[in-house]
């Protein structure tokens, strides 16, 4: 007869950056002697195949069985709300039904409408952000009305939270005529109804945020839980969690790590852009331009989808100096040797991943959030430089060269090397027994109990 101490259904929104930290939290609960359910669509889950972690995964449907590709986040939304509420209800009733009923449903909050479903269902909720406190402090402020759009002025003071310049800001905030339906969808409905959520988890950790967590923890059930980096890479308490364990893309893991064997300490600059972001094809050019007039070998994750606008002959043109893959381990790859700095969009995931393996980043945001970490990196945590776009908003090929150079070599990237070491160390300490995330956790776990 299974022993567990409660059972929770954790649900991401179905894309890579939202799973990977949704399923180590999994991990984690698990570890603590939770039963967890682990929800993606019917969709992913056919096209992933497997799940390699042994958590037990049931699937609910966005209406999508087929796949979503090429349908506006305008006509996906309110459909998955629809099916995804119907299909939600069903799932929790039928592991009820089976002798596992469920004691939490702890949802992305991207899908707010899961908060109703709960509430319906009399299951208990919580609510989890995969962007940092910072950011969705920002969105908070926007939805209440505190920060009016269109900004009127050039920066902006928002508690708990260095002065912003308006390039600072998700791009939701910034440009918010840019994307309409991605502004409503970031800014006001994942924000309207999260405070009734029993719980509000962060992918972050308290040292990291202090001061925006102190601020949002007053008023609200906040727990820092992060970060959700696979357990071996950190504090190493959980035994075998060596990868997340869901990808969404193939990657290709001999050839990069063997070439990367093939490498010497701290020569390697590792460029990726994560699984969504798509450059100009101009930016493409300036990047390639100025990876192969760079004095280190480069490691660059060009996805399928984005290969063709590589500039012509590039490949051939720098086989030895560089490798280009369509996706990798990218965890592995930062905890390698070889790697001495990380050319990066900023991605939240990527972000934390750099900064809990020390290694020093050079951020080029494109859109949603990214510009407000790639502020954090540079000016709060001191790990990395921000490369400056120009007037049109293209990092330019001697720039790209200068901020390898700084990173790389004399006194400021090793200050930025003493910084990372220092995150490295701090990341890890949160979740070791007794960190901070660690408690949160264990003190969300023995209130579910209790209750
Ligand atoms: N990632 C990976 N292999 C790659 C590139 C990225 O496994 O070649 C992973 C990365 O480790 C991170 C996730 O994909 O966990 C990307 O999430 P992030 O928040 O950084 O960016 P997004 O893809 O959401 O823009």
């Amino acid at each position: 007869m299974e022993t567990h101490r409660a059972h929770c259904l954790i649900l991401p929104y179905p894309v890579q950056g939202h799973i990977n930290p949704m399923l180590q939290f999994a991990k984690r609960l698990q570890h603590e002697g939770v039963k967890v359910t682990f929800a993606t669509t019917k969709f992913l889950f056919e096209t992933v195949g497997e799940v390699s972690a042994s958590i037990s995964v049931e699937t609910i449907s966005d209406g999508y069985d087929e796949g979503a590709n090429g349908i506006a986040m305008e006509i996906y939304f309110p459909r998955f709300q629809k099916v995804g509420s119907e299909t939600l209800t069903e799932l929790v009733l039928k592991l009820q039904d089976s002798g596992r009923p469920v004691d939490c449903i702890i949802y992305d909050a991207f899908l707010p409408w899961c908060l109703d479903v709960a509430k319906d269902l009399g299951v208990r909720a919580g609510v989890f952000f995969t962007q940092s406190c910072a950011v969705n402090n920002i969105y908070n402020h926007v939805h209440k009305g505190l920060l009016k759009l269109p900004l009127e002025e050039s920066g902006v003071d928002i508690p708990g939270l260095p002065p912003l310049l308006a390039s600072d800001l998700p791009s939701f905030v910034s440009n918010p005529g840019l994307y309409p339906a991605s502004t409503q969808m970031f800014v006001h409905d994942q924000i309207e109804n999260f405070e009734e959520a029993d719980w509000i988890f962060f992918n972050t950790f308290y040292g990291l945020e202090e001061e925006v967590i102190h601020w949002m923890a007053k008023i609200l059930p906040v727990k820092t839980i992060g970060p959700t980096i696979p357990s071996m890479y950190l504090e190493k308490r959980l035994e075998d969690d060596k990868q997340y364990g869901l990808n969404l893309f193939k990657p290709m893991t001999n050839a990069c790590m063997s070439w990367l064997n093939e490498r010497s300490i701290n020569s390697v600059v590792y460029v990726s852009f994560g699984s969504l972001a798509k450059l100009e094809v101009k930016q493409m050019e300036e990047l390639a331009w100025g990876l192969r007039a760079s004095s280190y070998h480069f490691l660059w994750v060009v996805r399928e989808s984005e290969s063709k606008k590589l500039p012509k002959d590039f490949v051939k043109e720098t086989f030895g100096k560089g490798l280009i893959i369509s996706w990798g381990p990218q965890l592995d790859v930062l905890a390698h040797k070889s790697i001495g700095c990380f050319i990066t969009h900023c991605g939240w995931n990527s972000t934390l991943e750099a900064l809990s393996l020390g290694v020093p980043m050079i951020a080029m945001p494109q859109w949603t959030d990214q510009s407000t970490n790639a502020k954090f990196v540079n000016d709060i945590w001191k790990m990395g430089i921000k490369a400056q776009p120009d007037e049109n908003g293209i990092v330019r090929r001697d720039v790209i060269g200068q901020c390898i150079s700084i990173v790389m070599e004399g006194e400021i990237g090793q200050e930025i090397r003493k910084n990372a070491k220092k995150w490295k160390d701090l990341a890890r300490q949160a979740l070791e027994e007794g960190g901070s995330s660690d408690e949160n956790t264990k003190d969300f776990v023995s209130k579910l109990i209790q209750s």
